[in-house]
């Protein structure tokens, strides 16, 4: 009997002995998401500190929402502006009343 099956790894590299060794790419994900510790072949512990990849998405998902939103205000104002410009115009070449 045999089965076959197609795993990624990563390769993490110890930032206190500088040894590379690989890692299943799922492991790494748990460990990026969930900042719990892990160690190198020569037992040092390591971990991801930073934003988890769910942390990141949501921020990123509202910078997205927050730009859209601002683009659309800055398309508004901009409308607005043409609109006071185009009358400016038309009452410079409108003569005054009474000439
Ligand atoms: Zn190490």
């Amino acid at each position: 009997m045999s089965f076959s099956q197609e795993t990624t790894f990563e390769v993490i590299h110890c930032t206190i002995c500088g040894i590379s060794f690989g890692l299943p790419k799922h492991y790494i994900d748990n460990k990026q998401d969930d900042k719990t510790t892990f160690k190198c072949p020569n037992d040092h512990a390591l971990s991801y500190p930073n934003l988890s990849r769910v942390e990141i998405l949501t921020q990123l998902t509202q910078l997205k929402t927050q730009v859209a939103e601002q683009s659309k205000r800055f398309a508004q104002q901009t409308a607005f502006l043409d609109q006071l410009e185009a009358e400016l115009e038309s009452l410079k070449k409108t003569p005054p009343e009474g000439k």
